[in-house]
């Protein structure tokens, strides 16, 4: 029936303006947050909040529930995904280093396939965006109050208002022209939030009343066995009392929390952060944060009661966050439906990596662990992909540029690393597709004090080596989902820990990872 149709069709198509129509281009919107934890997303199991528009749109298309990163910190997170290879070979390796834009990328490719190209939000990349007709970014790491942003006309403004919804409004601008102009258009639009240090926009923080959270069970973890998880500084109760907490510090000695980052004078970037809200948004901050901030120092809590405190502090914020990226979600499908552009358009939507939200105790990301290594993956095209979809392959945002050429028709260059996703997402799988991963984290120095380490996955099994300090840890995610028991040098497991080293081995190879 497929076939006779078409065949009907082609004449009409051939003779007239049809054909344009047939054979229109998709345009592109790759949507990624920054630290969006998969536990912070209602269409994942085990969520702690509820994201109705994220979850529609992934009930109206695929959801994956093993992707990961190849490296689990921002900057190099988004080389990859421009690139389509690790960050051995996009020379992207941490955030100490500084994008070589003169390379190819999946942006170069898309303006070469006729596509208008941009990027709005969140850049830190360091060099200017190459390869792009239009952006509009954050600077550096961007405000979540009153933003400044650089333009590719060279100004920098500062723009009044939340940045989530600021990013929002500038890409519903960027696609109206497009549609206007009638060009397939090619989107980056990344998001600040919900980065650290998770400053909520002022209408949740009149929503409702601070919420309790549960600490997860691994809370007070102590890291017997796994020494590469000991000298890390990414503890909830070592957070920053000023800007993590938002608490005002009185004591002239300064913050009581390392942070990460001891040395940092973060009482008085918090003050300098605060004090950059307008009288508006001043009085809706002191309105919510005023009470918190009286009750705390009256009752100065300490121990388990201090831990718990700083962590419903924490996920009370991050979630409001992730609550407006929610909202801003459904106000971008809603603006996109309204213009007849919601079908013919691939939006995939993903976090640059994941992120703590207690587990271990920890914050932050950095650890091939499951949640900084995972991270939420969907992806919605209704004219090329059928809803309702979900996937337990292992997939990598390395395999995001591949993805958008093949769906767009474009070939893939030779020296992409990642996979196209499009026979996956397509008919639902795909017998070659891998059974294991690589990871690997460079930036061993500087904030949170993680040591370097890379490591296989498989579907069942992972395998890390902090190389540094010469630790290796060997997990059975069916067993130990939590990875607490490390299984490496333990009896029984010799044969799976060699399997998994002589896997480690052939992805070395095969990303040809000299570093390694
Ligand atoms: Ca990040």
């Amino acid at each position: 029936m497929k076939k006779l149709l078409l065949l009907l069709a082609l004449p009409l198509a051939f003779f007239s303006c049809e054909t344009e129509q047939a054979v229109k281009k998709p345009n592109v919107i790759f949507i990624m947050t920054d630290d969006h934890a998969k536990k912070a997303m209602s269409a994942y199991e085990g969520s702690v909040m509820e994201t109705p528009h994220l979850d529609q749109l992934a009930s109206e298309g695929v959801l994956f529930d093993r992707a990961y990163c190849t490296n689990s910190i921002c900057g190099p997170s988004r080389a990859v995904v421009l690139t389509g290879k690790h960050s051995h070979k996009n020379g992207f390796m941490s955030n100490h280093d500084t994008f070589d834009g003169d390379q190819t990328s999946l942006a170069k490719y898309m303006q070469g396939a006729g596509y208008h190209t941009s990027v709005i939000g969140k850049w830190h990349l360091v060099s200017k965006p190459q390869g792009f007709d239009d952006y509009k970014i954050l600077l550096g790491q961007g405000e979540y109050y009153n933003p400044r942003f650089v333009s590719s006309k060279g100004d920098t403004s500062k723009i009044e208002g939340y940045a989530t919804s600021l990013i929002t409004d500038m890409a519903m601008d960027v696609i109206g022209e497009q549609k206007a102009a009638d060009k397939p258009f090619f989107m980056m639009l990344h998001h600040k939030a919900p980065h650290r240090n998770w400053m909520p926009d002022s209408s949740y923080l009149r929503a409702y009343e601070e919420k309790h959270y549960d600490l997860p069970d691994t809370f007070f973890d102590n890291y017997d066995g796994r020494e590469g998880a000991k000298g890390q500084d990414m503890r909830v109760d070592d957070m920053f009392w000023s800007s993590d907490m938002k608490l005002p510090i009185y004591e002239k000695k300064g913050d009581p929390g390392t942070g990460g980052f001891a040395t940092a004078n973060q009482a008085r970037n918090w003050e300098r952060a605060y004090n950059d809200l307008t009288p508006d948004q001043k009085a809706a901050w002191d309105e919510y944060y005023v009470p918190l901030i009286e009750e705390f120092y009256k009752t100065k809590p300490e121990g388990k009661e201090l831990a718990q405190w700083m962590y419903n502090r924490y996920m009370n914020d991050y979630t409001k966050t992730v609550q407006s990226v929610d909202d801003n979600i459904g106000r971008l499908m809603s603006y996109l439906k309204e213009e007849g552009l919601d079908k013919n358009t691939l939006i995939i939507y993903t976090s640059d990596q994941g992120f703590y939200l207690g587990e271990h105790g920890w914050y932050d990301k950095r650890y091939m662990h499951e949640p900084s290594f995972g991270m939420p993956f969907l992806v919605r095209y209704p004219d090329g992909i059928k809803a309702g979809q979900k996937s337990s392959e292992l997939v990598q945002n390395l395999d995001v540029a591949p993805t958008i050429l093949d769906f767009v028709g474009e070939p893939i260059p030779e020296d992409m690393q990642g996979t196209s996703l499009k026979t996956l997402l397509t008919t639902s799988e795909d017998a070659d597709w891998q059974k294991s991963i690589y990871y690997h984290y460079y930036q061993g120095t500087g904030w949170h004090h993680v040591p370097r380490h890379n490591g296989v996955a498989t579907d069942r099994y992972k395998l890390m080596h902090f190389y540094d300090i010469d630790d290796w840890q060997l997990f059975d995610l069916e067993t130990d989902p939590d990875e607490m028991d490390n299984l490496y040098g333990k009896s029984g497991y010799e044969e799976k820990t060699l399997e998994m080293k002589t896997e480690l081995k052939r992805l070395i190879a095969k990303y040809d990872d000299d570093t390694a």
